[in-house]
This record gives structure tokens, sequence and C-alpha cells, in this order.
């Protein structure tokens, strides 16, 4: 049985800017191609991933503690937090608006949280668990990503739809801003990790492996 060779066997390393393999022979710093930076694994990929994971994390409480917008009908207004936010739809009918602010708000970062910390962990005890289901679970992370931003539009539609009915008034409180450094730095988090570190331990491993089976 063979495996096949790596990219660092090859003294290879993939372009992250144009995604051109540059032969690393004599340590060139930057890609032939589009002169992008090289580096064969992300810079202290762990450490920036848990910096900013963590920092989301401090982030998500005031989030989800305090106001994120104020309504005011007909007179007399009422500040309301995400989660309540997310009720008062649900009872007043509007269940669609109320389950997309859960998922982007409440259960999109949830995920990620859960997601990101299972990959740190994982890749720093050097797990051989379900590799190939942990590189796709990354990617999938990358995907939602795009879509926290939801529930912020979510916020603009709702203000902008209240403010045509011209009945209600609908103001942004500091709760939505926490919220927005949540999606920035959960996303910080997830591009700083590097995926290949996933698969490194495995590889070194195999070779290890193959050298026993030769020197017998
Ligand atoms: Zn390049």
């Amino acid at each position: 049985m063979t495996t096949p060779p790596v990219a660092s066997e090859l003294n290879l390393c993939l372009c992250h800017s144009c995604g051109l393999a540059c032969d690393m022979t004599g340590e060139p710093h930057e890609c032939e191609r589009c002169g992008a930076p090289l580096h064969r694994r992300k810079a202290n990929a762990l450490t920036r991933t848990w910096a900013y994971l963590l920092t989301s994390l401090v982030f998500y409480i005031p989030a989800n503690v305090l106001p994120v917008m104020n309504t005011k009908m007909v007179g007399n207004g009422a500040d309301s937090t995400i989660m309540g936010g997310v009720l008062d739809f649900w009872q007043h009918g509007a269940w669609d608006i109320a389950l997309i602010i859960f998922i982007a708000s409440i259960a999109v970062p949830g995920i990620k949280f859960v997601a990101l910390t299972l990959l740190l962990v994982t890749v720093q005890r050097d797990s051989d668990w379900a590799r190939k289901e942990r590189s796709k679970m990354y990617r999938f992370v990358e995907l939602i990503g795009y879509w926290s931003m939801l529930d912020v539009i979510v916020v603009a539609l709702v203000a902008s739809l209240v403010k045509f009915q011209a009945l209600a008034d609908i103001e942004p409180r500091a709760g939505i801003l926490f919220f927005g450094l949540v999606v920035v730095f959960t996303m910080l988090s997830a591009m700083s990790f590097d995926p290949r570190l996933i698969w490194d331990q495995h590889h070194s491993k195999n070779e290890e492996v193959m050298d026993e089976v030769a020197s017998h």
C-alpha cells in the first residue's frame, strides 16, 4: 500500500492567492506568478484561531444580554434583546422572521463556536478521529460565515418596514454592535485556522509505519 506524496515531500507549496503550486527550492518568500507571500502553513494558526474565538465568545454575552433594538409602538418604547425579539415576532405571527433571526443570530454563532472548538482541540491532541469529516466541517463553517450578516440585514429590513407603516419607530441599540463584533471575530477565527493541520499528524504517522515496514 502506498500513500500519495504530500506537497512538502515534493518541496511544493500552494499559493493562497492564485493557486499555483510553487517550487520551494531556495525558500522563495513570494509566489513567482502573482507575488503573494508563501507559507507552507498559516503562521500561529492555532493561537490566532483560539484568540479570535475567545474574543467572539466574550462579545457573544453582551450581544445577547443587551437590547439590540428599541421599538416604539404608539408612544411607549421598549428595548428588546435578540431572544426577546425572536419571541415577539413569533407571538405576533411573524414566525418566518422569528426563525431567520433565531438561525442567523443564535444558531449559526453557536454552531461555529462548537465546530471551531472541536477542530482546535482535536488538532492539538493529534486526534485520528474522523479527519475527512472534520475537513468537511471546516468547509461548512467557512460556508455559513457568509450568511452571518443576515441578522444585521433583517434588523435593517424590519426597521425600514416599520418606518413605512409609520405607526411605530425602531432604533438600533448597543447589542447590535456587539453582535456585529461576534460575526467579525468568528469569521477571523475561521479564516485563521489552517485545515491542513487536520492531516499533518496523520501523514507523519503513516510515514512512521512505512519506515517500520521498510526496516523489517
Ligand atoms: Zn500566486
